[in-house]
């Protein structure tokens, strides 16, 4: 961690973790690649506290027409947002250190590493709250400015009131259960959103 950014052990910098942000793991794109169909996929982030559509992307595997300048596109997607803003990401295969199996990665536009999940929103630095993020093209954790809900400590809540301290005199500080990543809903059809109540097909 930036050294400027700590001082007497607390945090003064921005602060975005990436529980808390709509994550795109590579599995779910290689699930779009891999049918056979070839169509689209509507993946949608709902919020988990008030159930709202939060954020909403379309995934297909992409191609350009034939022209005079081929290119391979095998392994490319289209992720679309509703306001037309698109991001064109690659996935790659990966040998396994281990067991000599495969996995698939998604490489990041900014840092080009291949990686296990994309991050659609970023540490907003202009913004009112130190935690405040703002939609951006998907890219990696890291290019994104985010962090983990358990660097820095933060898992551990030091409780203030008398109960909280009963509770620390004999068990240590409190912890809460790491959070979990926020995963998109899958639907290969508007129609089946539609019938899950996240989208009006019109
Ligand atoms: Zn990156």
């Amino acid at each position: 961690m930036d050294q400027r950014e700590r001082r007497g052990g607390r945090f003064f910098g921005r602060r975005v973790n990436c529980e808390q942000v709509p994550q795109l793991p590579a599995s779910i794109v290689g699930q779009v690649l891999d049918d056979p169909r070839k169509i689209p996929y509507l993946l949608v982030w709902r919020s988990r506290s008030d159930g709202t559509v939060r954020e909403a992307v379309r995934v297909g595997s992409y191609s350009e027409p034939p022209g005079p300048f081929l290119m391979d596109w095998t392994g490319w997607v289209e992720v679309k947002r509703p306001d037309g803003t698109r991001s064109l990401i690659r996935a790659v295969m990966r040998q396994l250190p281990r067991n000599g199996g495969k996995t698939r990665l998604l490489v990041c536009l900014i840092c080009q590493i291949p990686r296990r999940s994309l991050f659609g929103w970023q540490v907003d630095y202009w913004g009112r709250y130190t935690t405040s993020a703002r939609t951006c093209p998907w890219r990696c954790r890291s290019c994104a400015g985010l962090r983990y809900e358990s660097e820095g400590g933060a898992l551990v809540h030091r409780g203030r009131g008398t109960i909280a301290r009963l509770f620390e005199m004999y068990g240590g500080p409190l912890r809460s259960p790491r959070p979990e990543p926020w995963y998109p809903y899958v639907f290969a059809s508007p129609r089946e959103a539609a019938e899950a109540g996240v989208c009006n097909l019109a």
